[in-house]
């Protein structure tokens, strides 16, 4: 397929060089960002959109995704599919489509999971939001990128599907290294702590597959000094657009609007920017109740 990629950042980087080895045709264009392997650069947005049968996007938020898709959706061919990948609010993602569909386009947001090494080893997970036809239509492309790709609903399901996993998430990882920092309080030993919350009913992903903890459970962020992995602030903005999208809708979600707070401690008053976001266990180490 003929390819447009815009955002050719730590994520959007390897996806399009994953496209391009495929045998995909990319233009590419980014703002700073260097050309990934096998992508041609174009000189505008617009430019690399021109001829295209699906231009993906994998942009920083939703402000710089709406002004990107004014600049390329008149510049795109009849029946080409809007494929964007960016983690944005959900508004953001159904203005989008909205605008593609009026313009003749096709429009998919598909929200990835599994960070820069799963965009490097194409087995990211996708979530999409769109018409059947729309995401029939690039689920080769989300096959050469990802190793799943479900199809959650109509526009905005994706971005929907994925703040509310990534609520879960930071509401859960938060839990997890506050319950690592009692446990040590109360003598327990970290091991043996892992042993029994990891079969027993505390179990999650942040326990069994990214252990806070350094040197329990399988290798993690924590093994590595908390570098990214996953940063605390990406964390935070994930878990802001919940809340965003909590409020548009009145829903309730305390436990989702705690973990907001803390994480916006974390990054913009204490040390957690540039850390990864299992670092809250040795930021609870170091406090006391009060
Ligand atoms: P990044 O900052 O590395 O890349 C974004 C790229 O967009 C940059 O290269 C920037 O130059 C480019 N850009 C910005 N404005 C532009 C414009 N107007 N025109 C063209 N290019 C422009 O960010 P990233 O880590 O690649 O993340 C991209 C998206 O993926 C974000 O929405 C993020 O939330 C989401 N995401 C990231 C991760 C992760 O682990 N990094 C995981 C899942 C989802």
């Amino acid at each position: 397929m003929k390819v447009g990629f815009i955002g050719l950042g730590n994520m959007g980087g390897p996806m399009a060089a994953n496209l391009a080895a495929a045998g995909h045709e990319i233009a590419g264009f980014d703002l700073a960002a260097p050309a990934p392997d096998g992508v041609s650069m174009a000189v505008s947005a617009a430019a690399a959109a021109t001829g295209a049968d699906v231009v993906i996007t994998m942009l920083p938020n939703g402000a710089i995704l709406r002004a990107v898709a004014a600049d390329i959706i008149p510049a795109m061919k009849s029946g080409a599919v809007f494929l964007d990948c960016s983690t944005v609010d959900v508004d953001s993602a159904r203005a989008v489509a909205g605008l593609s569909v009026k313009a003749g386009l096709q429009a998919v947001d598909a929200p990835v999971s599994g960070g820069i090494t799963g965009a490097a080893a194409g087995t990211l997970t996708f979530m999409a939001g769109g018409a059947d036809a729309a995401f029939a239509a690039v689920s080769d492309l989300l096959d050469v990128m990802g190793q799943k790709a479900v199809h959650c609903g109509g526009s905005g399901a994706g971005q929907s599907a994925k703040i509310c996993n990534n609520m879960i998430l930071g509401v859960t990882m938060a839990a997890t290294c506050e319950a690592f920092a009692l446990a040590d309080k109360l003598g327990l030993d970290r091991q043996k702590m892992f042993d029994v919350v990891s079969t027993s009913s505390g179990y999650s992903w942040s326990m069994n597959a990214y252990c806070p903890a350094p040197g329990i459970g399988p290798q993690s962020p924590a093994d590595n000094g908390y570098q990214p992995g996953f940063a605390s602030e990406l964390m935070l903005k994930d878990l802001r657009l919940s809340q965003q999208a909590a409020e548009a809708v009145n829903a309730d979600t305390p436990m989702g609007a705690r973990a907001t707070a803390l994480y916006a401690d974390f990054v913009e008053s204490e040390d957690g920017q540039g850390q990864d976001f299992s670092a809250l266990l040795p930021r609870f180490e170091k406090r006391d109740r009060s």
